[in-house]
């Protein structure tokens, strides 16, 4: 049986609005609010939904690159968020990140060997004397020649800076990777090749990914299991392939409606959803998609719906958070507009 290597259970990320003349705390950005999901270790866990839903949030709260408000987060049976400093680096040594903006996240003053020496020297992981063969591994294993190590970030292109990123998160031997939209600042062609190297990988050196992505088709291509956000909050999670070909929340569906079709004379339903995503500092009430959802109720503006299954329609693990999975599934419930 596999077990669970990341366990999180009503995880909050708040950050505080200060306002006034002695800036006190007035109100809160509520980022992530009470979300609960586990990861298997293997696996690929995809977080989706749209810029603002809490994504990356989750994230970073999950490696405390941000200090998460409440909760817990439990990894390899460890509680994260009940670690002292010295404690939580030596954890990081398992715990890695592989940011969007390859650009960015790679100090541009320093050869991609100092970059791997410095990721070794700080968890302490390789001898000193066995880094060298270490490094021009770690630079096959990620696709790049040896011959390159002592060059220059600027002096690689986008897609060989991911794979440095990739080999620089590789250097400490993690257990879970968090690739927060990892490929999404990469051409099409090169995303694929990418993809296809963290899947790799994967196999390789049996890592997880926590992976995160606005973009759907990435995430059909990675994932085992698809989690979808909205607001802060979780709305919709199971196998990839439960979520994306029988959906249940209307978000979701409204999310995969969106997704680009290869033959663009195909009939498809695509639903359009009206106005902006609202506040995450005044969430709406009841259900958070209630605002723009086309089968809302009154009930929907006053009860938080949980997250559940519905045995008939839902393969196990498979859980959506709306009050009417069954209605509008049997077409009881239609839509106010399309
Ligand atoms: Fe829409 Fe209501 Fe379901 Fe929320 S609970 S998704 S508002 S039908």
């Amino acid at each position: 049986m596999t077990t669970n290597l990341l366990q999180v259970n009503n995880l909050k990320q708040y950050f505080p609005i200060k306002g006034g003349f002695f800036g006190r705390r007035v109100n809160d950005v509520k980022a992530v609010d009470d979300i609960s999901f586990a990861v298997k270790e293997g696996e690929t866990l995809s977080i989706v939904g749209e810029s603002g839903c809490g994504k990356s949030t989750t994230g970073r709260a999950i490696l405390r690159l941000d200090e998460p408000t409440s909760g817990e987060v439990s990894f390899n049976g460890v509680d994260l968020l009940s670690l002292n400093g010295r404690e939580m680096r030596k954890q990081r040594k398992d715990l890695q990140i592989i940011f969007q903006d390859p650009y960015a996240s790679i100090n541009p003053r320093q050869t991609v060997r100092k970059v791997l020496d410095e990721a070794m020297e700080i968890q302490n992981v390789v001898p000193r004397k066995d880094r060298a063969d270490r490094m021009m591994e770690l630079m096959e294993t990620v696709g790049l020649g040896r011959h390159q190590l002592d060059r220059f970030p600027h002096e690689f292109s986008g897609g060989q800076r991911q794979r440095i990123g990739i080999a620089r998160a590789l250097a400490v031997d993690p257990k879970l990777i968090v690739c927060d939209e990892s490929v999404s600042a990469l051409d099409v062609s090169i995303q694929a090749q990418v993809l296809n190297l963290l899947k790799k990988l994967q196999k390789d050196f049996n890592l997880t990914y926590l992976f995160i992505s606005h973009d759907l088709g990435v995430v059909r291509h990675i994932s085992d299991r698809v989690m979808v956000m909205y607001l802060g909050k979780i709305v919709e999670i199971g196998d990839k392939k439960s979520v994306f070909d029988n959906p249940k929340h209307p978000y979701t569906k409204t999310l995969l409606s969106a997704i680009p079709v290869p033959d663009p004379t195909a009939e498809r339903d695509q639903i359009v959803l009206r106005g902006d995503v609202p506040s995450p500092i005044d969430p709406p009430t009841g259900c958070r998609f209630h605002t723009r959802c086309p089968f809302a109720t009154d009930k929907c503006k006053e009860e938080v719906p949980e997250l559940r299954q519905d045995a008939d329609l839902m393969k196990d693990g498979h859980n959506a958070a709306c009050h009417y999975i069954e209605e509008i599934e049997s077409g009881e419930m239609k839509p106010k507009y399309k």
